[in-house]
């Protein structure tokens, strides 16, 4: 038997008008940042989902980054997130200089556990980071309740949760700054690429300074000033207009793109029943608060043995199914730096946590060809 085409992990999908967009950019004689598509970008944001104000820039990394400097994160700071993330979470606040404090995951999802973080709040704690894991939310009513109480800011890493919702509010539009990822593996995408929202109004003017590396510019523009000149730090966190007009052609299709993405997470869903009633791995738990955005399918083995097994199993099928975060509190970066306090479910999701290929274009025949491989696995 020939050997099947092999199902990536991942496949960027384009709607189609990506390149029409980015010739129309082209040939507008303005590429640099914040034209026309740019704004087009921010509107939908601010239309669609209610945000306060959104601005591009050119990651997920870099929107986190503007927000560790807009609450002025210095040395001696310290700032709460999961170990269980991408480290992006974190490297921006280490940029300025903080310690990370890290949280554990919850019992039944990898999001942060909100009740063991009150206890690792000090004086020194400015911010809180949640990272909404396969774009479910984390328990944002009590987390922002100890926003109030301590005063400390929350900063959303929704770089997977676009169009997801917290007891029906949109993740990233609650804490003080969401950050999104548009980054090719997320739902929508543009390459790299990713955006912060700006959720208080105190934040708006010196969010476009530092955007625009200390500049008052985009008030200038706007007529606002009379002059332009450097009135702050801050760095090129703007995205060009290539970027934004790819990006709004794929923004444009956001309801087709999540409807075909929530089909296929369903269908694994329920093929993968069967499995977990008999206590052979574990599907993912939805939050009573939470909404699924179909960012990513992930099963939990029973052990890292049995994982690797599967992996195994799956590659020799042509399928590519992989693992995701390990633990950051006992990364070779942070493992001296971290407070010695054991993280037993950031470390379960780092052994037993796997995910399957999800992605606009796989078809019908294919994800069964998934299901199957993953059953028979499993003696099923
Ligand atoms: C993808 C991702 C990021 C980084 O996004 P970039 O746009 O690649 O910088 C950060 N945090 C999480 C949780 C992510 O999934």
């Amino acid at each position: 038997m020939a050997n099947p085409e092999s199902i990536p992990f991942n496949k960027p999908f384009l709607t189609g008008r990506e390149v029409d967009y980015i010739r129309q950019a082209v040939e507008s004689g303005k590429i640099s940042g914040d034209g026309l598509f740019t704004r087009k970008c921010h509107q939908f944001f601010t239309e669609r989902f209610g945000f306060h104000k959104a601005l591009l820039t050119t990651s997920c990394t870099d929107a986190l980054e503007m927000a560790a400097i807009l609450l002025d994160i210095r040395e001696g700071d310290e700032v709460i997130a999961p170990s269980y993330t991408f480290v992006s979470t974190v490297n921006a606040f280490i940029l300025r200089g903080a310690r990370i404090v890290f949280a554990d995951s919850a019992e039944d999802t990898p999001n942060l556990d909100h009740q063991q973080v009150e206890a690792l709040i000090t004086p020194r704690t400015k911010a809180i980071i949640p990272v909404h894991y396969a774009g479910m939310a984390c328990e944002m009513d009590s987390l922002m309740a100890l926003s109030q109480r301590y005063p400390l800011h929350i900063v959303e890493d929704a770089a997977q949760a676009i169009d997801s919702y917290y007891k029906g509010r949109p993740l990233g539009g609650i804490g003080t700054f969401g950050a999104f990822s548009f980054h090719e593996t997320k739902n929508v995408i543009s390459g790299e690429g990713g955006m912060l929202a700006v959720n208080k109004p105190e934040f708006d003017a010196r969010a476009e300074i530092i955007r625009e590396k200390g500049t008052n510019r985009s008030a200038f523009f706007r007529g606002e000033v009379d002059k332009y000149g450097w009135v702050d730090m801050g760095s090129s966190f703007l995205p060009s207009e290539i970027i934004a007009a790819f990006l709004y052609a794929q923004l444009e299709n956001l309801a087709q793109i999540q409807q075909k993405r929530k089909a296929l997470w369903e269908r694994y869903f329920e093929c993968f029943e069967p499995l977990e009633k008999a206590g052979k791995l574990q599907r993912p738990r939805i939050p009573d608060y939470a909404t699924n955005n179909a960012h990513m399918f992930y099963l939990v083995c029973n052990s890292l043995d049995e994982r690797s097994g599967l992996i195994a199993h799956l590659k020799s099928r042509g399928i590519m199914a992989v693992f995701h975060y390990l633990s950051l509190h006992s990364s070779k970066f942070y493992a001296e730096k971290h407070d010695g306090r054991a993280l037993p479910r950031a470390d379960y999701y780092t052994d037993r946590l796997l995910r399957l290929p999800l992605y606009y274009e796989l078809d019908a025949a294919s994800q069964e060809r998934v299901i199957d491989a993953v059953l028979s696995f499993y003696g099923v």
